[in-house]
């Protein structure tokens, strides 16, 4: 029996159609989570994203990590960030650690979604270079 390879090909292309809308649709609910937990803090912390520094993962081709947490310092003039790490938490006493833990649960529910949606599409992205 002939392989339908135009069938295949459509079929490859809707599902890639629609990881890209998923990872959309995660990006804005990421942006909103993020919104209400930088809301929180009294303080400039902010989360970016970033690259990881290993070579031939998705980062080094625009598609980064996190965000992550960075202290927003103004040293002689001049912005400073200081990157807090992947599991930073706030000091006891700066912000209602409740409200946080809340907003910090669906926050991080949200970056590892977007995270592996984002995987995904590099890992299909990378077996079509090989068709
Ligand atoms: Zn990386």
């Amino acid at each position: 029996m002939p392989i339908d390879l135009e069938g295949e090909r459509k079929r490859a292309v809707r599902a890639l159609d629609n990881l890209l809308w998923r990872i959309q649709e995660a990006e804005r609910d990421l942006e909103r989570a993020q919104a209400r937990v930088e809301g929180l803090f009294p303080m400039r912390v902010v989360w970016k994203k970033k690259t990881c520094g290993k070579n031939g993962c998705r980062c080094t081709r625009g598609a980064l990590h996190g965000p992550y947490p960075y202290l927003i310092e103004h040293r002689d003039g001049k912005k400073v960030e200081h990157y807090l790490g992947k599991g930073w938490s706030p000091p006891e006493g700066m912000i209602a650690p409740e409200r946080y833990h809340a907003l910090m649960r669906e926050f991080r529910e949200k970056r590892e979604r977007a995270e592996r949606l984002m995987d995904r599409l590099y890992r299909v992205v990378e077996m079509m270079r090989g068709w």
